[in-house]
């Protein structure tokens, strides 16, 4: 697959971080590249100081992007290059509200294939930024594991803050944030 047949396709690849969110959702967007079917790849500037052309994930696969401030952004994009059949967004969860109205512009009214990488839950498992409201329209979610950095052995679905503030949005990496079991986690909640 696949171009979404101009009829709408969404697929939202979530997990906790270090599961390969934006590794699955590169590794997608690559099967495209022998073919003649236009994609694109946005990612939203959540910080300056990573305001590069480029996805980078953990493992150093990369894919240039386009950095945009706004979903809205998305919109007037396609607009200005109509032959774009498939787009891949990283970091759907740092997208204001819009977000979701345009996901639903592109896949319902304009037949576009999204895939959408996303962290779900915040660090303290509350829900994260809109992704969450896009899962009813979903034709694929896959949901990605990492492994529990405190027990090193069961799959990890909880994002843990280690370092920082205690604001919803922070940017970091293995500096600031690990990944808990949920029997690691209710362990950490007692402390
Ligand atoms: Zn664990």
């Amino acid at each position: 697959m696949f171009d979404g047949g101009g009829n709408g396709w969404l697929e939202i690849i979530s997990g906790p971080m270090f599961a390969g969110k934006s590794t699955e959702l590169i590794r997608r967007l690559r099967t495209l590249e022998h073919t003649k079917i236009d994609f694109v790849l946005f990612k939203p500037k959540i910080d300056s100081r990573y305001a590069d052309n480029d996805v980078v994930t953990h493992d150093n696969s990369s894919m240039s992007a386009k950095v945009i401030d706004n979903a809205l952004d998305i919109l007037n994009f396609v607009r200005n290059n109509p032959n774009i059949k498939v787009i891949g967004i990283d970091e759907g969860q740092f997208f204001g509200i819009e977000l979701v109205s345009v996901i639903k512009e592109l896949v319902f009214q304009q037949g576009k294939r999204v895939i959408i990488s996303a962290l779900l839950l915040d660090y303290q498992d509350n829900p994260f930024g809109y992704v969450p409201h896009l899962l009813p329209y979903a034709n694929e979610h896959i949901i990605l594991h990492a492994v529990c950095s405190f027990c090193n052995e069961k799959l990890a679905t909880h994002t843990v803050r280690i370092s920082g503030s205690e604001a919803q949005i922070e940017v970091g990496g293995i500096d600031k944030y690990k990944v808990a079991c949920n029997d690691c986690w209710r362990e950490m909640k007692k402390k």
